[in-house]
Formats: C-alpha cells, sequence, structure tokens
C-alpha cells in the first residue's frame, strides 16, 4: 500500500461545523409524563389553558378589605363577616366597613379591593372555627395592596414555552401549574461510542507493559450524557480493520457512531479506511488546534446510513472535538433552539502564539476580577495533558490569522460550563 500522502488542505473550523451541522436535524417527537421530562426539548409550543393565576388572589395571611373604608373614612376598625383559605371563596359580598380574613392563594371576596396583611392589623393566625369578629387596621393602605391578578403571570391562550424550550425545573414547574401531565418532547439520540487502539485498556482490567488506560471513552461517554444524549458505549477495539467494521456494524442502528482515535497518519490508524470502504468521506482535517485529525463521513451498514465522527485519540484533541462539532449536533437532534456555548471577551494572563496558522483553542480558567474576565492560560497546552482539561472551564481562541495575542490582551472565550 502507498504512504499516505499530507497535501491535501484542511477545513476552516467554521465551515466544518457547518457541514457537520447541516447533515442534522431533529429526530422523533415522544409523550412523556412530567416527571421523566427534564432535560428534554419541547417539540410542540405550550400555550396557557387559563389565566395564572386563575383567579384574582391575596399575596398574604390577613384581611381583604375596601382601601376606601380606610383612606376617605379613617375607619380604622372593620367588622369581620368570613374566612377564606387558600382552597376556597367567600360567598359573601364585601360591604362598607366590612372586612373578610383571607389566607395567602385564597380568592378576593366580590366587593374587596385590597389586602392587608395580619402584621398591618390587630389580629394574627386563628386556629380553630372561631375568630375575633372586629379587626383594627394600623396602617395606611394602597387601593391593590397585596392583591395578585389573575393572569399575571401567564394570560390564557399565551406562549407559555416554545418548542425547542430545554425543559429545565422551573419550566416542569410552570408545566405541571397547568395541569399538563403529557409532554410533547424530541426523543435523544443514541450516540454510539467505539474507542479504538491496541495500546488502550479499560480501568478495571489488566494492564500489560506499554498498555495505557481508556480515559476518551469516559471523558466523551459523559460529555454526551451532559449534552443530553444516550451512549451506547462499546468495548475497545485493536488496530484491526475487520474488528473496527464489526464493531461499527453493530452500531448501524444508533443515531451517531463517534470512534476515537486511529484517524491520523500513524501506520495503525485505520478509521478512515474503514470509512472509505463502508461508506464515504465527507472531510478528513480541520485546521485547528488541537484537534486537526478529525474525520467526517458517512457509512452504509446493511442498508442503513449513519454519521461517524472519528475523533482524535489524543484526549485533549478528542474533547475539543467534541465541544465543536459533536455538542451542538446532539442538540440540533435533541430539537433545541441553542446549540452552541455561550461565548464571553477575557483578558489573557499570558500570550498565546499561534505558530502554524491553525485557529487554537487554549484550555483557560475564567476568573472575575474589578468587573472583567481574566482568562488565566494552563502553563502545557499539549492535546494529552489531561490536568489542562481539568483546569479549564473555557477555551481561548486564537484566529488562524492571528501570529500573537499578548498578555493583557482580549480575545473571545468559548464557555465549557452552564
Ligand atoms: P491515535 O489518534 O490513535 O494515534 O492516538 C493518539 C494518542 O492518543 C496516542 O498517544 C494514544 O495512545 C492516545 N489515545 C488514543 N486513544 C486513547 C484513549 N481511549 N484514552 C487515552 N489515550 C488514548
Ligand atoms: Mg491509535
Amino acid at each position: 500500500m502507498k504512504p499516505e500522502k499530507s497535501t491535501s488542505k484542511l477545513l476552516e473550523v467554521k465551515k466544518a461545523q457547518e457541514i457537520i451541522f447541516s447533515n442534522f436535524s431533529n429526530l422523533n417527537s415522544i409523550d412523556l409524563p412530567l416527571i421523566d421530562s427534564q432535560n428534554y426539548v419541547l417539540s410542540k409550543d405550550i400555550f396557557a389553558p387559563f389565566n395564572l393565576p386563575e383567579k384574582d388572589n391575596s399575596a398574604m395571611d390577613g384581611f381583604a378589605i375596601k382601601y376606601k373604608d380606610i383612606i376617605d373614612n379613617k375607619i380604622t376598625e372593620l367588622k369581620v363577616v368570613g374566612r377564606v383559605g387558600a382552597e376556597n371563596k367567600s360567598e359573601v359580598y364585601l360591604n362598607k366597613g366590612q372586612a373578610i380574613r383571607i389566607m395567602t392563594g385564597g380568592e378576593i371576596p366580590k366587593g374587596a379591593d385590597s389586602v392587608v396583611p395580619f402584621e398591618n392589623t390587630d389580629s394574627g393566625p386563628m386556629r380553630g372555627l372561631n375568630y375575633p369578629k372586629k379587626v383594627t387596621i394600623n396602617t395606611p393602605v394602597n387601593l391593590g395592596d397585596n392583591i395578585r391578578e389573575a393572569g399575571l403571570d401567564y394570560k390564557k391562550g399565551s406562549l407559555v414555552l416554545k418548542a425547542g424550550h430545554l425543559l429545565n425545573p422551573p419550566s416542569l414547574g410552570v408545566l405541571a401549574s397547568f395541569g399538563i401531565n403529557n409532554v410533547p418532547v424530541t426523543r435523544k439520540p443514541v450516540i454510539s461510542v467505539i474507542s479504538t487502539g491496541n495500546e488502550v485498556v479499560m480501568p478495571g482490567d489488566e494492564r500489560k507493559p506499554g498498555q495505557i488506560y481508556d480515559s476518551n471513552s469516559f471523558i466523551i461517554s459523559s460529555a454526551i450524557k451532559e449534552s443530553g444524549g444516550e451512549v451506547n458505549l462499546l468495548n475497545i477495539v485493536g488496530d484491526r480493520k475487520e474488528d473496527i467494521e464489526s464493531a461499527i456494524l453493530s452500531c448501524r442502528n444508533s443515531d451517531l457512531i463517534i470512534s476515537i482515535g486511529g484517524v491520523s497518519k500513524g501506520d495503525f490508524d485505520l478509521i478512515k479506511d474503514v470509512l472509505l470502504e463502508k461508506g464515504e468521506i465527507n472531510f478528513w482535517g480541520i485546521n485547528m488546534k488541537p484537534g486537526k485529525p478529525l474525520a467526517f463521513g458517512r457509512l452504509n451498514l446493511e442498508g442503513e446510513n449513519v454519521f461517524q465522527i472519528g475523533l482524535p485519540g489524543n484526549p485533549v484533541s478528542a474533547y475539543v472535538c467534541f465541544e465543536l462539532f459533536v455538542r451542538p449536533i446532539i442538540l440540533k437532534m435533541m430539537g433545541a433552539n441553542d446549540i452552541m456555548r455561550k461565548k464571553i471577551k477575557a483578558k489573557l494572563t499570558n500570550d498565546i502564539t499561534n505558530t502554524d496558522g491553525r485557529r487554537m483553542y487554549t484550555r483557560v480558567k475564567i476568573l472575575e476580577e474589578n468587573n472583567e474576565f481574566i482568562a488565566e492560560i494552563y502553563n502545557n497546552q499539549n492535546s494529552n495533558i489531561l490536568s489542562s482539561l481539568v483546569f479549564a472551564d473555557g477555551l481561548a481562541i486564537c484566529p488562524e490569522d492571528c501570529k500573537v495575542i499578548k498578555s493583557g490582551d482580549e480575545t473571545e472565550v468559548i464557555l465549557l460550563e452552564g
């Protein structure tokens, strides 16, 4: 076999993202019980089936009154004519000079327009059926005090949550408030992960001299889960074409296959050969550092078309490539509106020097000092340095056409959390 030539042009990151992203779209919609819907993406708009709150109600435990009684007539003592709990409604119409005991959430009785909390009266909580039939109001009252208006939160018919919204704890609460127990969401993609390499063994297995433990499977699998995907983790595959092929074939029902390692220019790097044999390579090689040798292609596995992303074997490269190319498509398949990480501008603590015109992603920790963000650069940026990933919560970008970003200058940083 002829040795590989290294003349092929590297693809710009943006172009590679465009190509990969354009090949994925949202998966089918399913209905889930509300309690199981967290971290799924809503697949349909949700409109308010009724006002929230449904009726004008009290924001405090106290007395429903007519504010004019207090303002105009300087009356401070009112006759107590009833009591309303959070669950019920008074049938009594409130007349001049009257008050009704009302608890937080209780519907405002007809005729009342304001609520005075217990602490502004001579009364307080009363257990049992009896309560004093008079109350003295000790403070001035404004019209509408302590009344939560019907529909103040959501008006009937208004858009509550948009399709594409990632369901977090507050959104589950909102759906629950409307009594919605069946939630339309997009199903999560199943991503197969295959680590390759003769030298790689699973933690827990016996390790022979020269072998290393597999860190990539764990970084990438947990990153998939964190992004919202489901993982199908395969056993490690040695650098044998037939073994790689049969591992890949067993993943033909997944939504994406990620292989790790074996995608560079080494004698035992066989991923591209497999891609070429079982399908087609869309591109190989990205103008970035770390993470140059990434392959993207489509496999035809016994009639099933499945995309494969071949991540580089060095753990930092694998993870940075995951962040830039895989996380967004997991979110896209899940139907999310927001698929990219947030970016900020931060001042560098050291120079970033770009020696070969690639787009650099430098591991940094973000600190906040005097209302500005500082990006502390990790001292070793090699692609095998796991401690740089543990240290970092951001990737500082040095563009391909920039030779150096000086210490103290600002640059764009991709936040890796939140
Ligand atoms: P490769 O892309 O297969 O040439 O691998 C590049 C480097 O990453 C080599 O030093 C490998 O030993 C290392 N590597 C590959 N796979 C893993 C893995 N799963 N865990 C840790 N290191 C790996
Ligand atoms: Mg390898």
